[in-house]
């Protein structure tokens, strides 16, 4: 019994041991499962920190090193955050500019705008895109940079702040600038181009009409500057134009516009007119500054303009008919002699119409016998007799009526009409000394004039020769008159020219003397015999100081060069007087004799001729 007690309990025992082990062994299990779960949650914890570290790191990176600016502000709009681009741009320190405000860094005009920008965002919780500011810091621009702006909310989804990301658009904004300013103004003297004169010219109208007030457009256009250019070269004309479009400046007011419209056209904007007496005085500031001294190619020269003016709202209510009436009035001033100024009124309107005309009748005229000779004489006032006389050409068309010479003469230029008119005019003018000379009236010297494209011309020489044989007329009673500023600058052909002309016999005449550029030392070269003053010198003699003196110093010249000096365009017996006194030689104008028909020429000259008296 006892033994079979202890089997039972050894068995009992080891029963429970293996129970205990088997107990053991599902909670080492567990245990492990359990530490195993734990190992894999710390684990998978620091992976996710590091992936977040990562991240912002990566972000903050991106942030740092991208081309972008970047930045973060409060709602009171300071810095909390930004990229390196940014600080290093505006030349602060990170600390220097962490909690200042956006606003100082942008100009004044811009400040309202963008803080209505930042309220928009607010208010909608949107983002805005593509807003171009210029950076400055002091007064200085660091850069134009196109803005988005972006909310920036906390956890809880509410608006801390605003962020901002942009790119500089310098480069950009400067060329667009630049191709703006072309588009706007003239490349050649930086004034505001035609465009530009007429937005600034609608605008000054609305003002004007707005405020019940008139104002004032004048339009310029220098004389023979196709000759000049043409002549002395394109970098010399431009040349001019700077210098020019300079001196308009100087003679006006800072507010007064003076635009290009090309060529050698100018426009010039006046606004609050009150009297036209004013307009009247800035226009002949203008002429007298356009007038004095300028050195080109080292030579000291001398430019005339012609000045139309229309008034606003009295000659025209809109640009476009405000600009086209003061050309008209500046092809009136042409027409009257050049280096002069002239208001438009309705009467000078039609002549404008009539140049289209001109051309094409131009073409027919000489075959249809249109043309015929007027001729003014010149009075030698030590001899009291008339000493040479000047033919002028008339054209009389059926549809156009008389068309002066100023209005033909030029389109002849242009079409080389001038060519076939200048061989008839020599012809009949040596035809015409002959017969006179026939009807027993004194020899007397003939005057034609000659331009530009006739004194180029490779035929000239020989047209001459031919028609002095022809007509049987003496070389030296001829004299050819031409033009001042087409002499000067093409010298050697010129002098040449000149010097076969003077060969023969016939005298040389320089005409319209004063309005070009031309000095003593340049006009010595040349075989002049005579010297004409042109007439707007002497228009003004009685009224104006600086054409007295003007005019004085030219015959001066001319007598120490031994020219005969003619003084052109006399009207008055004052202009005559202030002649006499300052040694000129001859006069011509309507003061003595308008240009007239050769039979009353014929009178003239045999009441004038070496016996008879002076002019009344
Ligand atoms: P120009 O050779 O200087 O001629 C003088 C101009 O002044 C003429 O104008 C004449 O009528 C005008 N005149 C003369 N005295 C007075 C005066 O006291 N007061 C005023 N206000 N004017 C006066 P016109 O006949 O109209 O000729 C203008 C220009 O046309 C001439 O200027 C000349 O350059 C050109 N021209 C005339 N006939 C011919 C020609 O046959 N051939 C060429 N190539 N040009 C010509
Ligand atoms: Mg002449
Ligand atoms: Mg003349």
């Amino acid at each position: 019994m006892n033994e079979e007690t202890t089997i039972t309990e050894n068995q009992l025992f080891k029963s429970q041991i293996a129970a205990l082990e088997q107990l053991l062994e599902v909670y080492e299990k567990s245990v492990l499962e359990k530490t195993d779960e734990l190992y894999t949650e710390i684990t998978k914890r620091k992976q996710m920190e590091e992936v977040l570290q990562q991240s912002e790191e990566r972000y903050r990176t991106i942030i740092d090193e991208m081309e972008e600016w970047y930045f973060e502000i409060d709602l009171k709009g300071n810095f909390t955050y930004f990229n390196d681009l940014l600080a290093n741009a505006l030349g602060l320190s990170r600390n220097e500019l962490l909690g200042k405000s956006f606003q100082e860094f942008v100009k004044k005009e811009d400040s309202d705008s963008i803080s209505r920008l930042f309220n928009e965002i607010f208010k909608t919780g949107k983002s805005t895109r593509n807003f171009v500011y210029e950076l400055t810091r002091g007064n200085a621009t660091v850069a134009y940079i196109e803005f988005s702006f972006f909310p920036r909310r906390n956890k809880r989804a509410k608006i801390v702040g605003f962020r901002g990301v942009g790119h500089d658009i310098t480069e950009r904004k400067r060329a667009e600038d630049r191709i703006q300013f072309f588009a706007t103004h003239d490349g050649l003297t930086g004034l505001p181009n035609r465009l530009m004169f007429t937005q600034l010219l609608n605008h000054a109208i609305e003002s004007a009409r707005h405020h019940k007030r008139r104002l004032a457009v004048f339009f310029i256009d220098l004389d023979r500057f196709k000759i000049i250019n043409d002549t002395m070269g394109h970098e010399t004309g431009d040349l001019l134009l700077q210098q020019i479009s300079m001196r308009f400046k100087q003679s006006l007011r800072a507010a007064d516009i003076v635009g290009r419209m090309g060529g050698d056209e100018f426009m010039i904007l006046i606004e609050e007119v009150h009297e036209l007496s004013k307009v009247a005085e800035i226009a002949h500031k203008i002429l007298a500054n356009t007038m004095k001294p300028i050195v080109l190619l080292d030579e000291e020269c001398r430019v005339t303009a012609s000045l139309g003016i229309s008034i606003f709202p009295k000659d025209g209510e809109d640009e476009q008919s405000l600009m086209k009436n003061a050309d008209t009035a500046m092809y009136f001033a042409k027409e009257e002699g050049k280096n002069n100024y002239q208001f438009y009124s309705k009467n000078i309107k039609t002549l404008s119409i009539e140049h289209m005309a001109i051309e094409t009748n131009l073409r027919l005229a000489l075959e249809r016998n249109e043309f015929s000779l007027h001729y003014q004489a010149k009075f030698d006032f030590k001899t009291n007799v008339i000493s040479g006389v000047e033919a002028l050409l008339r054209w009389q068309n059926p549809e156009l009526g008389t068309v002066t010479p100023t209005q033909f003469i030029p389109i002849a230029e242009e079409t080389g009409l001038i060519i076939p008119i200048g061989k008839w005019v020599l012809k009949t003018v040596c035809a015409q000394n002959v017969a006179w000379q026939k009807q027993g009236l004194p020899a007397v010297r003939m005057s034609i004039n000659v331009s530009p494209r006739q004194a180029m011309d490779d035929n000239l020489i020989h047209d001459i020769k031919t028609t002095l044989k022809n007509t049987g007329m003496a070389s030296n009673l001829l004299e050819l008159e031409i033009n001042e500023s087409m002499v000067m600058h093409n010298p050697t052909q010129m002098i040449s020219v000149l010097a076969e002309i003077k060969k023969m016999g016939v005298r040389l005449a320089i005409d319209d003397f004063g309005t070009s550029y031309s000095s003593l030392a340049q006009i010595k070269h040349f075989p002049f015999d005579t010297l004409k003053v042109d007439r707007s010198f002497i228009r003004n003699i009685s009224e104006n100081a600086e054409d007295m003196a003007i005019a004085k110093a030219i015959i001066t010249m001319g007598k120490t060069l031994n020219l005969t000096v003619v003084a052109e365009g006399v009207e008055t017996i004052e202009e005559m007087n202030f002649l006499k006194e300052n040694s000129c030689d001859e006069m011509q104008g309507y003061y003595f004799s308008r240009p007239i028909i050769p039979e009353d020429f014929a009178d003239l000259l045999r009441e004038h001729s070496p016996i008879a008296t002076r002019p009344a």
